[in-house]
C-alpha cells in the first residue's frame, strides 16, 4: 500500500482496525499484516477489495482467506524468530508472505504449480528472501525439511494428516481446518507435547478442501 496517497492510507488504517476489532491483538502480527500489502497478491477485478475483510478469488479456482482468519491463525502459532515454519497451501502467497515477516525459515507447499509460480514472483519483488515455495501434495508434508516448529494448513482436511503431525517438533504448534469441505469446519490448534498431542478448537472457519495428488493444470 502506498500511505502517501489519503485514499490508501484511510483503507489501511481501516484495515488494521477491522483486524483489531475481530481479535488480532499481537503486535507483531499487526506490524507483519501491515507490513505486507494484500493488494500485491490479489489481482483483476477483485483488486479494489483487497483491504476488505472478506475472502477473495485467486486462480485456479482457490481463494486468498480472509484478513482476520490470516491474522487469527498467525498469532495462534506463535512465531519466534528462529522458527522454521512449513504453510500448506501457497495460493496467493499472501499468508506465506506474513509468515516470512516473523520466521526465520518458511517452506509453503502447494498442488497448483502455477499457484506457486505467482507466489515466487511476488515474493522476489517484495523482497522476501526467506520463502522457499514448492509444488507438492502438501498431505504428506515436506519430510526433507522435517520438523518444523510450527504448521499451518490453509485447506480444510477430514483430520489432521497424520504425515504433518508427525514432521511437527515436540513443543511445535499446527493450526489446521478441520471438517468436510462443503460445510463448516473448526479451527484446530494441534500442540505437540513431549508424550503427545493437545487440541484445542479455535473457531468455526471456510476453507477449500485439502485434495489428494498435483493437480494437472
Ligand atoms: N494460504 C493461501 C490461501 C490458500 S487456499 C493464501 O494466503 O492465499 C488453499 C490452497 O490449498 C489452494 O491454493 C489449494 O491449491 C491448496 N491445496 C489444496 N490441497 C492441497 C494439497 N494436498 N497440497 C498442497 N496444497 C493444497
Amino acid at each position: 500500500m502506498n500511505s502517501d496517497d489519503p485514499d490508501q492510507a484511510e483503507r489501511k488504517m481501516r484495515f488494521l482496525y477491522a483486524l483489531r476489532s475481530k481479535g488480532v491483538t499481537d503486535k507483531r502480527v499487526l506490524t507483519a499484516m501491515e507490513k505486507i500489502d494484500r493488494g500485491a497478491f490479489v489481482t483483476g477485478i477483485f483488486a479494489e477489495r483487497a483491504y476488505e475483510d472478506v475472502p477473495l478469488p485467486i486462480a485456479c479456482g482457490q481463494t486468498i482467506s480472509q484478513p482476520s482468519v490470516v491474522g487469527l491463525m498467525t498469532q495462534a502459532l506463535d512465531i519466534g524468530p528462529r522458527d522454521k515454519v512449513l504453510e500448506v497451501g501457497t495460493g496467493s502467497g499472501y499468508q506465506a508472505a506474513i509468515l516470512s515477516v516473523l520466521a526465520r525459515r518458511v517452506y509453503t507447499v502447494d498442488r497448483h504449480r502455477m499457484l506457486v509460480r505467482e507466489a515466487e514472483a511476488i515474493f522476489r519483488e517484495l523482497g522476501l528472501p526467506n520463502i522457499t515455495a514448492r509444488v507438492v501434495d502438501g498431505s504428506f508434508g515436506l519430510p526433507e525439511q522435517a520438523p518444523f516448529d510450527k504448521i499451518l494448513v490453509t485447506a480444510a482436511a477430514e483430520d489432521p494428516p497424520g504425515p504433518l503431525l508427525a514432521q511437527l517438533r515436540i513443543g511445535g504448534i499446527m493450526v489446521v481446518p478441520v471438517g468436510q469441505s462443503d460445510h463448516v469446519q473448526s479451527l484446530i490448534k494441534v500442540r505437540r507435547g513431549p508424550s503427545g498431542y493437545e487440541y484445542d478448537e479455535l473457531r468455526a472457519v471456510r476453507f477449500v478442501p485439502l485434495l489428494e495428488g498435483i493437480a494437472q493444470d
